[in-house]
């Protein structure tokens, strides 16, 4: 069993992008190889006991953060992991890199099944659990709890009465439940999540987030993107931001998801009126597959 601190909570720091001053939650820093709002969305998991349970079974690309997390979850916990993908690319297949070998590594069992079809019932039965696309499922709201609490903490001690947090939308879980606590918690500061979707349009987000919350008043605002960007296509535009994101800040973000928030945010500066947070979600480790890509493609940019 691999050995497991977490960093929390994480640090809130000052960064600034193109003269615009911002904070940045570091849920990037939680820990190496579980980290950003999988480590949030799985934490319930992580640190309850479930003596019954030997085995995982979750479904999705066969390239994805979560796809990795859960097999470091599986791997501390001593659980078989089963990952069911409805196709892998060849060349994946046959030089497996990024967070696919990663997972390989930690014993991720992987099933190809193209008429797989996630039946929305999740059981204890048989010593199985089985965890939904991404993590979009109640228990991902106890982590994203303790994050909500982290951000209002900060805000009573440091008097930021109204903060507008931004985040990137994958299933939407992270939003969703961010806002649901913020809300619920209720303090004397005023705290309202923003985000846009990175995978489909907003309707599908939206369809997302009544999935796991009937009240829309819980729900996240949502930020239309100006552009209709293909989830994990390659981009000039993308690429040039998170170059400009790492040259500004110093710092590393993810490039499938951070590249349309930040541009998104940017676009949407004049609606969001007091404070503005980022949260850094993780998702670095995924840069080993993607890097390669966009500097092939646009060797004309560094
Ligand atoms: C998974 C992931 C997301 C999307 O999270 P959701 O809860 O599915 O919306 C966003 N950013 C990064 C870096 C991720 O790894």
């Amino acid at each position: 069993m691999q050995d497991l601190k977490l960093f929390l909570p994480t640090p809130i720091e000052n960064i600034s992008l193109d003269g615009h001053n911002f904070y940045l939650k570091r849920d990037d820093l939680i820990h190496p190889d579980f980290s950003g709002n999988k480590a949030r969305k799985l934490y319930y998991f992580l640190i309850n006991d479930f003596p019954n349970i030997s085995k995982i079974i979750s479904y999705g690309s066969a390239q994805s953060n979560a796809m990795y997390s859960l097999s470091v979850l599986a791997n501390i916990k001593g659980w078989e992991f089963e990952y069911i993908v409805d196709h892998i690319a060849d060349f994946l297949r046959e030089n497996p890199h990024g967070n696919y070998a990663k997972a390989l590594a930690n014993g991720m069992k992987l099933i190809v099944n193209n008429e797989y079809v996630s039946n929305n019932t999740q059981s204890h039965d048989n010593g199985i659990l089985f965890i939904e696309e991404g993590g979009r499922q109640k228990e991902a709201g106890y982590g994203l709890e303790t994050m909500a609490k982290e951000i209002i903490d900060w805000q009573i001690t440091n008097n930021v009465q109204k903060l507008n947090i931004f985040l990137p939308s994958g299933t939407g879980t992270t939003a969703l439940f961010l806002q649901k606590h913020c809300y619920l918690l209720n303090a004397e500061v005023k705290t309202i999540i923003h985000t846009t979707p990175c995978v489909g349009n907003s309707d599908y987000l939206k369809e997302q987030f009544f999935m796991l919350e009937s009240d829309e008043r819980l729900h996240p605002t949502i930020l239309e993107p100006q552009k209709k960007w293909h989830f994990s296509k390659l981009y000039r535009e993308h690429y040039k931001i998170w170059l400009k994101l790492h040259q500004q800040t110093g710092i590393e973000f993810d490039m499938l998801y951070d590249p349309i928030g930040w541009q998104v945010l940017l676009a949407n500066m004049d609606k969001l009126d007091g404070e503005i947070m980022y949260i850094h979600q993780g998702g670095v480790l995924g840069n080993e597959s993607m890097l390669p890509r966009y500097q092939r493609k646009y060797k004309d940019m560094v």
